[in-house]
């Protein structure tokens, strides 16, 4: 059985081996068949044929124009997919893009993205892949999780959470509760117990201002898909070649908790009184409108 990270490596070396590429070649895309997108927008390495550097000129400073790649979060966010997979038996959807990011960050609105035709047809090629997972998850299992892959410098120990102060994850806390972002069983919360060092701690404290999720989250995240968003910056440590299998590893059960806890139909769930519990809470907090249907999730796995 091929694994997901040969397929990746062969896609890019055919890549790069090919000569002109259209916009879509340089986005890597794996359906799923489970409520979850891994996605990464910074990791890429290629050029754009055409397409000089991003010289930034101009660019108000909430532009946030910066060029450097998250070194590590392609192969990262690849590791991750394979990781579900090898855990799960099920794949995940996988969103890489492959261009450099000097020459389009798809990770700001297009008005600071790209500076010339050909980078904006890859930007278009990157959001149309994400948006149409996004509708596939929402439209086959009600809701979905969202993990943002990045590579942060500050500091080499940390993994950041970016959920912009909980508004990537309304769904979540609408139907959960506050503790199901900031409790022992958030998928922070839960990857703080297997060792990974997080921001902020305790999760409950305000997210760094430059870390507190960026336009995939929340494009994507919140109530429009009913997409759980959550935007991670791994430290080196994280995504070094060495580090990497544990560091999915640990993200792949992280994963499948998540998935059991929060992203199944509440009769379905292992634990009736736990949801029961959650929705008394939701009501208790003024939330009285009926809940919609794509508040629950379709069981994982279970046919359309
Ligand atoms: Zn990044």
């Amino acid at each position: 059985m091929a694994s997901i990270c040969g397929f990746l490596n062969i896609v890019l070396a055919l890549l790069a081996l090919t000569g002109e590429k259209q916009p879509d070649d340089l986005v890597v895309f794996q359906r799923g068949n489970i409520p979850v997108i891994i996605v990464a927008p910074h990791g890429g390495t290629l050029p754009i044929p055409n397409c000089p550097p991003r010289k930034g000129e101009g660019l108000p400073k909430r532009a946030r124009f910066i060029t450097a790649q998250d070194v590590g979060t392609r192969e990262l966010a690849s590791a991750i997919a394979e990781a579900i997979y090898q855990r799960l038996k099920e794949k995940p959807y996988l969103v890489i893009l492959a261009a450099h990011r000097k020459y389009v960050d798809a990770n700001r609105p297009p008005e600071f993205a790209f500076e010339c035709e050909p980078a904006r047809k890859v930007y278009d090629a990157f959001h149309r892949a994400l948006e149409n997972a996004c509708q596939e998850v929402e439209q086959r299992f009600s809701c979905g999780l969202l993990l943002d892959i990045h590579g942060q410098g500050q500091n080499p120990e940390l993994v950041y959470r970016g959920t912009a102060h909980g508004k990537t994850v309304e769904r979540l806390r609408k139907l959960y509760g506050e503790e199901a972002l900031t409790g022992e069983k958030s998928l922070f919360g839960m990857l703080k117990a297997r060792g990974f060092k997080v921001y902020p701690d305790p999760l409950g404290n305000p997210e760094w201002p430059g870390y507190s999720g960026g336009y995939i989250v929340r494009r994507y995240g919140g109530e429009r898909w009913a997409i759980d968003a959550y935007q991670l910056e791994f430290g080196i440590n994280y995504r070094r070649k060495d580090a990497r299998a544990e560091t999915a590893a640990i993200i792949a059960e992280v994963v499948e908790h998540y998935i059991k806890l929060y992203l199944q139909r509440p009769q379905e769930t292992s634990e009736p009184r736990f949801i029961e519990q959650s929705l008394k809470i939701s009501l208790s907090r003024g939330l009285t409108e009926k809940f919609p249907r794509r508040d629950y999730c379709l069981f994982l796995g279970q046919p359309l």
